[in-house]
């Protein structure tokens, strides 16, 4: 019998990719366009499956409400996990995510706020389009010879470090298990946080967020940084404490930061908001800055990426249902670093 998924946080893009590629998986996809969470989680009635997105909330009572509807698999269409509580999960039901879609699309993301930052080009294009010709004030600087610290160096930070290097960049990477072999082979130099922090020209965040790296860009981290310091996120809000960012923009002491995530992103990305007025102050401070970027969540969207979001979903739903090894299961205890080889995870 066709197995029904209720697909939640649906957009007309989600749609498109995943029923192109649900024709060669067969499954009733049912698209819900709310947020799943306490509140929804009563829609699940009647349904197999559930698939959530990153502002989605997989806490202990959505978890349990979805094994007493009889619902003992979600799939994550994303790779990052902090919404889900997995202990909770752990025997109730299984969480199935997407670890690799295209690191490249979130690298290169990165990187266009970068150079976007550094050379103005969100100042030029309105200059150029309101007819004024004008230079002054677009003084950017050259990316070669410059240090860039990379935090986190995955999938998503090694993509980064090709191109950076590709620049003619000098890289730092802080990574709690840093891999020399690699240090070695890609040119660059696992360092301390403190040292990264004090020596880079750029900043980019490329950890996941767990309870040691939430706000662990904070007022003492950037007291650390070297000044006119470029902070780019990509990884989650809550990295970073926006208020000390808000504080070190003010002074001076941050010199830009290009941001695709923001701590309470929830209520604004991904929706058009533009009809109203913005309640969240932090976020409307930052978006005064001229020295401020912020994407709403897409360094994961291009076409590439939503094609394997979509396949790897389906196939992750595929595999649970005919009863095969969960490869892309969340591990409750350890998560992304446990074994990945079946019989060998650590529950
Ligand atoms: P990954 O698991 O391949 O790499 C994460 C790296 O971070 C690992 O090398 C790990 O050792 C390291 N790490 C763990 N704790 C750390 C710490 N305290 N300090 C520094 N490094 C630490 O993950 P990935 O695919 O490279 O993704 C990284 C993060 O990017 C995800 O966790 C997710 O939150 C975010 N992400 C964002 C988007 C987006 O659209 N903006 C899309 C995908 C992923």
């Amino acid at each position: 019998m066709e197995k029904k998924i209720a697909f939640f946080d649906a957009k007309p893009y989600d749609r498109l990719a995943f029923d192109t590629v649900n024709s060669d998986f067969g499954f009733s996809i049912t698209y819900i366009d709310a947020h799943l969470n306490a509140q929804t989680v009563r829609l699940t009635t009647g349904f197999d499956a559930v698939c959530a997105f990153v502002n989605d909330i997989l806490d202990g009572a959505v978890i349990g409400q979805l094994a007493a509807n009889g619902i003992h698999i979600a799939g994550l269409r994303c790779a990052g996990y902090n919404n889900v509580d997995f202990k909770a999960a752990f025997g109730k039901v299984h969480v199935v995510r997407v670890p690799a879609y295209s690191p490249h699309a979130i690298a290169e993301h990165a990187v266009a706020l970068m150079l976007s930052l550094n050379r103005k080009i969100h100042k030029a294009y309105h200059r150029t389009r309101d007819g004024n010709f004008s230079i002054n004030g677009l003084l950017g600087f050259d990316m070669y010879g410059k240090t860039a610290g990379v935090v986190g160096t995955g999938k998503i930070g090694q993509c980064l470090i090709t191109i950076l290097k590709g620049f003619g960049m000098r890289v730092l990477a802080y990574d709690p298990k840093p891999n020399q072999d690699y240090a070695r082979e890609a040119g660059i130099t696992f360092v301390s946080l403190e040292q990264l922090y004090s020596e880079s020209d750029i900043l980019s965040l490329h950890c996941p967020l767990t309870p040691e790296t939430e706000h662990m860009i904070n007022v003492q981290a950037i007291s650390m940084m070297k000044n006119n310091i470029m902070i780019i996120n990509t990884g989650r809000g809550k990295l970073i404490d926006t208020e000390a960012l808000i504080n070190a923009l003010k002074s001076g002491k941050a010199g830009s930061a290009g941001l695709d995530v923001y701590e309470e992103e929830s209520d604004y990305f991904f929706e058009d908001r533009s009809t109203e007025m913005i309640r969240d102050d932090i976020l409307a401070r930052l978006l005064t800055f001229p020295n401020v970027l912020i994407t709403s969540h897409q360094a994961f969207f291009t076409e590439e990426a939503l094609t394997n979001i979509a396949q790897t979903t389906l196939g992750n739903f595929k595999e649970y249902f005919d009863g095969g090894w969960l490869k892309n299961e969340i591990c409750y205890r350890c998560g992304a670093v446990c074994p990945k080889e079946q019989n060998k995870r650590c529950f």
